[in-house]
């Protein structure tokens, strides 16, 4: 059971929370892609920007500049009724806390019904909604879990529930907020796993945002955010497009140099740059500029 996951380009993204009378900019120019099918895992501190960016993709928060396209639709560009069905439709969301993402008061199944019972305007009686639940819950291994309520399963049980829940309506991108963050290391590894099976099982293209570096065996390709951009890449898992760690440049031409490349070149803030006939290129800390060629006060 395969679906056409969504292809996700951000082009050169900024974003500025207003909080109170102060600009909090929280994405800076940030550009950004997702193949149909991959599962892209983000990582980056607190602050960095991971949250807004998701939020950016999934329609729930509007940009400064910038595009974000989902399978091709401008995100940015959708508004009132197409929006809705955008979110609704095209998106499924899991969140850190189990609940933002599950009902107390419903069964496990009742809540992987919801967003079928939200969608049947659209699709008429024809989806039988208990059925295809049982489905998706059985594809994520959480099938005998379906006549629970939420506060009887553990915490890594609750966010494999809410993959399912995410999943219900057959969105083709899911996006994952920290879904993790909140759990010991192992709960952690089945909630990956669930949704790597997402992929395998539905083709749904996956976001994964977490601090975790561990996550990284679980993604097909890892970016990193540093300050509101994306800084570098990998591919942990060998099946991604690039192998070992690759620093981004934006389409302004800007490279974040890593923590350990900056230490090598002694804090300098200006560098001379080499190209050597090989396509060699390399970076040594500039000599300092002579004093007497500083513009001075004194004559
Ligand atoms: P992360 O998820 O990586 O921790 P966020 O995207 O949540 O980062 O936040 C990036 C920056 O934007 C931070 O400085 C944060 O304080 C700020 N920010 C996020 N959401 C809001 C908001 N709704 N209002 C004001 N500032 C915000
Ligand atoms: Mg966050």
């Amino acid at each position: 059971m395969t679906g056409q996951g969504s292809d996700v380009r951000c082009e050169r993204v900024v974003k500025i929370h207003r909080l109170g009378d102060q600009d909090v900019p929280a994405l800076a120019g940030l550009d950004m892609t997702a193949a149909a099918g991959e599962i892209l895992g983000v990582v980056g501190p607190s602050g960095c920007g991971k949250s807004t960016l998701l939020n950016v993709i999934g329609g729930l928060c509007d940009v400064t500049s910038g595009r974000a396209f989902v399978s091709g639709v401008d995100v940015s560009s959708l508004r009132g009724g197409k929006l809705g069905r955008f979110r609704r439709d095209t998106i499924g969301f899991v969140w850190q806390e189990a609940s933002s993402n599950l009902l107390a008061h419903l069964s496990v199944l009742e809540n992987v019904m919801v967003p079928l019972w939200l969608q049947r305007s659209r699709r008429g009686s024809k989806v039988n909604a208990a059925s295809h639940a049982h489905t998706v819950l059985g594809a994520l291994g959480v099938g005998e879990l379906a006549t629970a309520r939420p506060h009887q399963l553990s915490g890594g049980q609750q966010q494999r529930v809410a993959v399912a829940v995410a999943l219900a309506a057959s969105p083709s991108l899911l996006l994952a907020d920290e879904p993790t963050g909140a759990l010991d290391a192992r709960s952690a590894l089945d909630v990956y796993a669930a949704l790597r099976s997402a992929r395998e099982e539905f083709g749904v293209t996956v976001i994964v945002v977490s601090h975790d570096d561990g996550l990284g065996r679980y993604c097909d390709r890892v970016v990193e955010l540093r300050d509101g951009q994306t800084a570098a890449e990998r591919s942990v898992s060998g099946v991604g497009p690039v192998a070992g760690s690759v620093l981004l440049i934006d389409s302004t031409g800007r490279i974040r140099l890593p923590d350990d490349v900056r230490q090598a070149l002694n804090g300098t803030e200006r560098v001379v740059v080499r190209i050597t006939p090989d396509q060699q290129i390399t970076l040594r800390a500039a000599e300092p500029i002579p004093a007497s060629d500083l513009p001075g006060d004194s004559a």
